[in-house]
C-alpha cells in the first residue's frame, strides 16, 4: 500500500477509497523515540527558532521517512507555516497535493476541493461513501468512548484523548484500530466509575507534552471534553459526505468553535478550561476572544518542546484547579 502523509485531517475517506495509506504525521511526530531530536534536525537544517515545533517535528518525520513520498497539505484552515513546510519538502522532491477548506464553510467550494482531491487519488463519490461506511463504524465506537468519558465517568482524560486523535488517520489500519478500540472498550466495562470532583474541558491544539492528564487525574480533576481531538472523529450524524467536513469545527473560524464548545460545557457539566496553545502558533491570538466568550473558568497553557509538564505549568495548574475547588 503506497503511503500519504497528512499534516492534519482531510477527508481521508478518500485516500483509504483508493487503496493508499494516510500517515498523520502529527502522530508520527509525537509518538517517535525521541521527538525533541526531530525537531532539533529541522532547526539544524535551517528551521527558525521561533517556528512552532510541531512544523519542524513533521519536516523531519517525512525528512527520515523514505516511505512518504507524496504529501496533502492544508493551506487553508490549518496553519499558516504548513506553506512553507510543504515548500521545503518539494525542495527534497516530495510531491505535494494541497487541499483547502473554505474559511466561510461554503458547501460548493468545499465540495470542489473534495472533488479535486478525488481527482488526484482517482476515485468516484461511490467509492468515497463505500469507504465512509466502513470508518464510520469505526467511529460510532469512539463516540460511544467518549460518552463513556463524560457520561459514564470510565474513561480517563489520556484515553479519550489518544483514541479521538488516532481517527484523524485510524493508524493507517482502520480494521486493527476497530479491533483496539472494541478491545479497549470490553476492557473497561468492569471498571468501577472514576469520582474526580472537578471536571476539565480541554481546547487548542493537541497538547505536546504528554503528562497532563495524569497530572490533572492525581489531583482529582479529570478531562471529560478533548475539543480538537473530538472533532477529528466527525462527532456530527450526516447523510452527506461534503457536509460532513462543514459540520467538522477545527478548519473554520473561532466562532464556529466556540458554539460546538459551548455545547459541550453545558452537555458535559465543565467546571473548568484549559486552552492550550503552542508556542509560536498563530492561535494564541485566539485566546483572547476565548477568555471574552466563555463565562467559566479560562487557564491558558503554552507549550514549547516536547516535554513533559514543567515546574511554572506545574504551579499554574495547581492554582488554577485550587480555584476551582
Ligand atoms: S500548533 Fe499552530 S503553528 Fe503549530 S502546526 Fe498547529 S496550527 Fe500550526
Amino acid at each position: 500500500m503506497p503511503k500519504v502523509g497528512i499534516t492534519t485531517t482531510i477527508p481521508i475517506e478518500v485516500v483509504y477509497a483508493a487503496g493508499w495509506e494516510p500517515v498523520d504525521l502529527n502522530n508520527s511526530f509525537i509518538t517517535s523515540s525521541n521527538p525533541r531530536l526531530l525537531v532539533e534536525e529541522a532547526e539544524l537544517a535551517g528551521y527558525p527558532r521561533n517556528i512552532c515545533a510541531w512544523i519542524k517535528g513533521i519536516y523531519s518525520t517525512v525528512r527520515q521517512n523514505e516511505e512518504i513520498r507524496t504529501l496533502i497539505a492544508v493551506t487553508q484552515g490549518d496553519c499558516s507555516n504548513t506553506h512553507a513546510l510543504m515548500e521545503t519538502l518539494q525542495l527534497v522532491g516530495v510531491k505535494v497535493i494541497p487541499f483547502a477548506y473554505p474559511y466561510d464553510r461554503d458547501y460548493d467550494m468545499l465540495k470542489l476541493q473534495i472533488e479535486k482531491l478525488m481527482d488526484a487519488f482517482e476515485v468516484n463519490w461511490q467509492q468515497v461513501y463505500e469507504a465512509r461506511e466502513k470508518l464510520n463504524a469505526v467511529r460510532e465506537k469512539v463516540w460511544q468512548l467518549d460518552r463513556m468519558t463524560w457520561q459514564d465517568n470510565l474513561v480517563s482524560g489520556w484515553d479519550n484523548h489518544f483514541y479521538q486523535v488516532c481517527c484523524s488517520d485510524f493508524n493507517g489500519d482502520p480494521d486493527q484500530f476497530n479491533r483496539q478500540v472494541g478491545d479497549f472498550l470490553s476492557g473497561i466495562r468492569d471498571v468501577s466509575p472514576k469520582k474526580e470532583k472537578i471536571r476539565i474541558g480541554y481546547i487548542g491544539v493537541p497538547p505536546i507534552c504528554d503528562d497532563l492528564y495524569a497530572y490533572l487525574e492525581d489531583r482529582e480533576a479529570r478531562v471529560v471534553y478533548n475539543e480538537t481531538q473530538r472533532q477529528f472523529t466527525m462527532p456530527f450524524e450526516s447523510g452527506d459526505f461534503v457536509e460532513q467536513y462543514r459540520k467538522y469545527t477545527y478548519p473554520y473560524g473561532i466562532f464556529y468553535r466556540l458554539e460546538d464548545i459551548e455545547r459541550e460545557i453545558e452537555r458535559r457539566n465543565i467546571d473548568g478550561i484549559i486552552h492550550y496553545a503552542q508556542s509560536f502558533c498563530f492561535r494564541q491570538i485566539e485566546d483572547l476572544i476565548i477568555r471574552e466568550k466563555l463565562s467559566l473558568p479560562v487557564l491558558t497553557l503554552e507549550g514549547d518542546m516536547p516535554n513533559t509538564l514543567d515546574a511554572r505549568t506545574r504551579m499554574r495548574l495547581d492554582a488554577f484547579l485550587e480555584m476551582l475547588r
